[in-house]
């Protein structure tokens, strides 16, 4: 009952008066007075007013296997999606379920990462309750020099996701962050398993910063979250509405504060696989990023900018233009000469900062 309750909330967007509830479900009313009353036990907030009826103002933030299926909108994913409270790195879980028989393409995610993987061995930080981090299991029947570029893939899908979902517009730092205002809201791991020279698995892990608003001492000068981003942005928007002092523009201010204070970890997570699924799709007709390239590098921080690339065999300057359909990074040198740069033992940063 509870559940169909919240679900005739959710859909109405408005009062929905008692009797309708208990015509539509043929219970009593005390049935649905006790079933609100529960649902406001469990961190829903909903308004009765005497006459109308029952009004879903706010649901608390659950992230759950439930959830994130219910967000969901294609049937590409396997059924049940796999979710952790706390786990040590999804990557690894994902890899594990896939060898013990789970079916490919499998999700699974997790409220807590406590030992989250970067990219060289370096670690993810994934705080309890703020972050997301979940890993997409795949069986792709390429060749193994082409499964670099589904980070690019899901790159594009990440950034998609979070301007559908948060209204921010991100960037990629090439190949496998996502950055807002030049810091890091998201990083991505794709890990490739093989048997003799096939692939048998590959695991993109994914982590995203939500309502992070601290982080920790060595990475808080390049880290930032949604929340924290959503809040400056929010701020810039009032500040300019101030100045403006045109009633119309303020009320509008007003609605985008209301929306984009409900984003929940469930929903995200679910955007970024069904955004991925589409370019997924797209790479597996081309087997290469033609059919992303362009949006790519209309996201990319540091296009036709300055950048430092940090390789291991020399570090070298140069202006970046893009990349190639293979996902490498295309850099100009100072005599017009552009070098193919692969992203395994590569970081790119700004001549100055992280990006800039
Ligand atoms: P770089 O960002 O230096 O180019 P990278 O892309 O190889 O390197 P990743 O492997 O994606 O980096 O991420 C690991 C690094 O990200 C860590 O070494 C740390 O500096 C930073 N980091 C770790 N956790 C977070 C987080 N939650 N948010 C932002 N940055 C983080």
């Amino acid at each position: 009952m509870k559940e169909q309750i919240l679900t005739a909330l959710r859909e109405n967007n408005d009062y929905v008066s008692g009797q309708t509830l208990c015509d539509t479900y043929g219970v009593s009313r005390t049935a649905v007075w006790k079933a609100v009353n529960s649902l406001r036990n469990e961190g829903y907030e909903i308004d009765s007013v005497q006459n109308r009826g029952y009004k879903l103002i706010n649901s608390p933030e659950i992230y759950s296997a439930g959830e994130i299926e219910k967000n969901l909108h294609t049937d590409w994913i396997n059924r049940p999606v796999i979710f952790y409270p706390e786990t040590g790195s999804t990557n690894i879980d994902c890899k594990k379920l896939l060898e013990e028989g789970k079916n490919a393409p499998l999700l699974v995610a997790a409220a807590n990462q406590n030992a989250g993987k970067g990219r060289r061995g370096r670690g993810w930080e994934s705080p309890r309750d703020t972050s997301i981090s979940f890993s997409l299991g795949l069986k792709p029947d390429i060749e193994p020099i082409k499964a670099p570029m589904l980070t690019l893939v899901m790159a594009v899908a990440v950034r998609d996701a979070i301007a559908e979902i948060t209204g921010l517009q991100a960037q990629i730092k090439w190949p496998n962050d996502i950055v807002i205002s030049g810091k890091k809201v998201c990083g991505i791991l794709t890990e490739m398993n093989l048997e003799e020279t096939y692939i048998s698995s590959v695991i993109i892990g994914v982590g995203i910063n939500v309502g992070q608003t601290s982080f920790p001492e060595e990475i808080k000068d390049r880290a930032t979250s949604i929340c924290l981003e959503r809040s400056w942005q929010m701020k810039k928007e009032t500040d300019k509405e101030v100045s403006k002092k045109t009633t119309a523009a303020k009320s509008e201010t007003k609605d985008k504060t209301a929306d984009s204070g409900n984003i929940t970890r469930s929903e995200l997570t679910a955007a970024c696989v069904d955004c991925f699924e589409k370019e997924y799709e797209t790479f597996l007709q081309t087997l290469d990023l033609s059919g992303l390239k362009e949006r790519y590098e209309q996201s990319m921080a540091g296009m036709n900018k300055p950048v430092r690339v940090l390789d291991p065999k020399g570090e070298f300057e140069g202006i970046a233009r893009g990349i190639t359909t293979d996902g490498q990074l295309l850099v100009e040198r100072d005599d017009g000469k552009i070098d193919k740069v692969y992203a395994g033992e590569v970081s790119v940063r700004g001549i100055y900062g992280y990006i800039d």
